[in-house]
Formats: C-alpha cells, sequence, structure tokens
C-alpha cells in the first residue's frame, strides 16, 4: 500500500516565481545575459521604429485633407505610440534587469566574473549560485529588494 502523500499542487505562479532561475540554469550565466541583451535592444530597436513611423505618420498626414483618412491614421498613430512605449518600457526594465544580475556575477571571494553554476532557486526572483574556480557560494537576485528603512 502506498502510504506517501500526494505531492502538493504546485503554487499557480510557480512556473513563473522560477523562470529566473530555470532560464539561468539552462543557458549558464554568460549567455543568458547575453540573450538578455540581444533581447532588450531588440525592444529598444522595435520602439524607436514606432517613434519614426509616428513622426512620418504626422508629417504625412499634414499633406492630406480627407477627414476619414485623417481619423484611421490617427487611430494606426494611437496604436503605434503606445507599442512604441510598451517596447521602451520593457527595454528598459530587461536592461536594468540585466545590469543588476551581471553586478552580482563576481565571485565575492575570489572576484572571478561569470564563472558560475547555478544550484537551486531561492524564493521568486533568487539563485543560489557557485563559484567553478573557487566553489563558494552565494545569492543572485533578479531584481533590486527595496531599501529597508524602517530602522
Ligand atoms: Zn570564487
Amino acid at each position: 500500500m502506498d502510504t506517501r502523500t500526494p505531492d502538493p499542487q504546485p503554487h499557480p505562479a510557480a512556473h513563473q516565481v522560477s523562470r529566473f532561475a530555470q532560464s539561468l540554469k539552462a543557458r549558464g550565466f554568460r549567455s543568458w545575459y547575453e540573450r538578455q541583451l540581444i533581447i532588450s535592444h531588440g525592444f529598444m530597436v522595435t520602439g524607436l521604429l514606432c517613434v519614426v513611423a509616428l513622426a512620418a505618420w504626422i508629417e504625412e498626414s499634414r499633406q492630406h485633407a480627407a477627414l476619414s483618412d485623417q481619423l484611421i491614421g490617427f487611430a494606426f498613430a494611437a496604436l503605434g505610440g503606445w507599442f512604441g512605449l510598451q517596447c521602451l518600457r520593457e527595454y528598459r526594465r530587461s536592461l536594468i534587469t540585466a545590469e543588476f544580475v551581471s553586478g552580482q556575477a563576481s565571485c565575492p571571494t575570489c572576484e572571478t566574473y561569470g564563472r558560475l553554476t547555478v544550484l537551486e532557486a531561492e524564493g521568486e526572483h533568487a539563485v543560489r549560485v557557485r563559484c567553478k574556480h573557487c566553489a563558494h557560494e552565494w545569492r543572485i537576485e533578479d531584481t533590486p529588494q527595496p531599501a529597508n528603512t524602517a530602522d
């Protein structure tokens, strides 16, 4: 007879909670960092293209008098402007994450940069890592913690 208790249901956000750890573990720190930079700059280019398209629409719309054309153009411009802003926000967010994680990738003991093994997820936004050079273990977070001003 099987007396083991059934595995507890995973937390609804469990897969998302450890996405940082999974991604870091699957790729290794260096290619995770590279990928993060490529993605963030992809967002930046897309956001800037939206801004250029918006400027082109403003220039173009001055030459057409038909109100219906202008309304359709305005709808596209508003959508493009919103999308461009989202891209630039995402660019900022992913770049901050990449730089924040990168700033913790040096071993506190031997100062070797980026040569680490990801051991396990620690909570929502952190991983425990081990230096490949001296085997020191430390914790890397993906989001800056709010400053503790209680004391
Ligand atoms: Zn080390």
